[in-house]
């Protein structure tokens, strides 16, 4: 056995970003521990829930220049996507302040910089990660299309679209009855449609979690359910106190979602996160639906046509990682179906939330942790953990093995916060 193969890594957290590493890990020889509080694929995590969209487009943060101005509307307007429970404004105002700061120009531009190498090739290493797994089935090819009421609409959002063509996306632009001929299901009162070309589906993210999961058991990996309530540097490498059983390693990386700054605050991080949480409606049977994943770009979430069900994700919500679901928000989401596809009628619906792993300039914490060769974070995906969960777990695991990823990690250090 090489030196290498020998290497024990633990990943804390099997969402996409976890499992992403682990079997990178696994791939580059080292023997990997994969810890959850529950099994891998659980709805508890913003993986199982989220919009399945590959969407490698997805450069641009929700806060851009102008969303002071903005905020109001999407917050008290009536179909406004952004909600807050008011008992929680103390707790997040800390976070609140550097997130507004982050949405001017200059910082926006750093962030679509930044985040076009992670989602630029990400439906390729979606394939390549699912490849040979039974999570293949669920990895899908296709258009990604956002909806605008007219040209003027779209206008309003060039700075972004300015921002995507900058950073090598091109796409082709739909106007009156194109829109449905090429969507037939959609409302007339989108008059204008983006069609981004070679994005991708997950069309059932929980169950292809899991699968990759099995993959990485049957290729030997392991996993360990337990929480995890500290780690400790020891003189041989790494203790992972968990409620049961401890779990002795040379390495780790915590990629524990919208939890992560619970653990790496106490390993010295000064990382400032909140949960955005997200939710979903799914209809079952929809008999109206679109052809490809959409975005209503003015009410701000996408319908996914996924196996037998539409889901509709998207809403902003501020209330912390305990405060139980609303219900505002998925009601929200059905309107907005509604008037996306007239006619609509279902079986069944099923709602969820999750948590968004938000930092403050929406850009993931990638590398090592304050002052350790052993200790390593990838949390912070933000609205685009999915997409960017196989080219994260690429780099982070060449990065723990010691060789040279093919991008730097500098944008994404842990103590840019400073
Ligand atoms: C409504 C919604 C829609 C979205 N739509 C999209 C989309 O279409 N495309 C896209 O790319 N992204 C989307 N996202 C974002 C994406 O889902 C997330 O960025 C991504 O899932 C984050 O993955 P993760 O592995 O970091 O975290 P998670 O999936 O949340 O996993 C974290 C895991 O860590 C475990 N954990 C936490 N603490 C501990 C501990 N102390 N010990 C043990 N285990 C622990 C948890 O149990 C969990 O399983 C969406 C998110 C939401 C909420």
């Amino acid at each position: 056995m090489s030196e290498q193969q020998s290497i024990k890594v633990a990943v804390v957290g099997a969402g996409i970003i976890g499992i992403s590493c682990a079997l990178h890990l696994q791939r580059l020889g080292a023997s990997v521990t994969l810890v959850d509080r529950n099994e891998p694929g659980h709805e508890d995590a913003a993986s199982y829930g989220n919009g399945g969209v590959l969407a490698r487009c997805s450069i641009v943060p929700v806060a851009t220049p102008g969303v002071m101005f903005n905020a109001p509307k999407m917050l008290f307007g009536a179909d406004g996507p952004l909600f807050l429970r008011w008992s929680y404004m103390p707790r997040l105002i800390p976070w609140l302040i550097p997130y507004l700061r982050s949405s001017s120009k200059a910082s926006v531009e750093h962030i679509a910089k930044n985040l076009a190498p992670l989602l630029y090739d990400s439906v390729d290493e979606h394939r390549s990660l699912a490849q040979g797994t039974d999570a293949e089935r669920w990895l899908h090819s296709c258009d990604y299309m956002f909806l605008y009421k007219d040209r003027k609409a779209f206008e309003g959002d060039a700075f972004g679209w300015g921002l995507r063509r900058k950073h090598g996306f091109d796409w082709t632009i739909l106007e009156g009855g194109a829109v449905r001929e090429f969507s037939p299901d959609l409302s007339p009162e989108y008059n204008f449609a983006v069609v981004m070309r070679d994005h991708g589906k997950i069309v059932k993210p929980g169950n292809y979690v899991s699968d990759l999961a099995k993959a990485f058991v049957a290729d030997g990996g392991t996993v360990v359910r337990a929480a995890i309530n500290q780690v400790d540097t020891t003189d041989d490498g790494i203790l992972l106190k968990t409620d049961g059983e401890d779990i002795s390693v040379d390495k780790v990386i915590i990629a524990a979602g919208a939890w992560s700054h619970r653990l790496a605050e106490k390993l010295g991080a000064n990382v400032p996160l909140e949960s955005e949480r997200g939710y979903h409606m799914e209809l079952l049977n929809a008999n109206k639906q679109p052809t490809v994943p959409v975005m209503d770009a003015q009410r701000r979430f996408v319908a996914t046509p996924m196996d037998g069900t539409l889901r509709l994700a998207g809403t902003l919500e501020f209330g912390g990682l305990d405060a139980p679901a609303s219900k505002g928000p998925p009601e929200l989401l059905l309107r907005g179906a509604r008037a996306m596809l007239p006619g609509l009628e279902f079986d069944s619906k099923k709602t969820w939330m999750g948590h968004r792993p938000a930092p403050v300039d929406s850009l993931p914490i990638l590398g090592s942790a304050p002052g350790s060769r052993n200790v390593f974070f990838a949390y912070g995906h933000h609205h685009v953990g999915l997409t960017a969960g196989p080219k994260t777990g690429r780099i982070l695991a060449q990065h723990v093995m010691g060789l040279q990823p093919n991008m730097t990690l500098e944008a994404y250090r842990c103590d840019r916060f400073r």
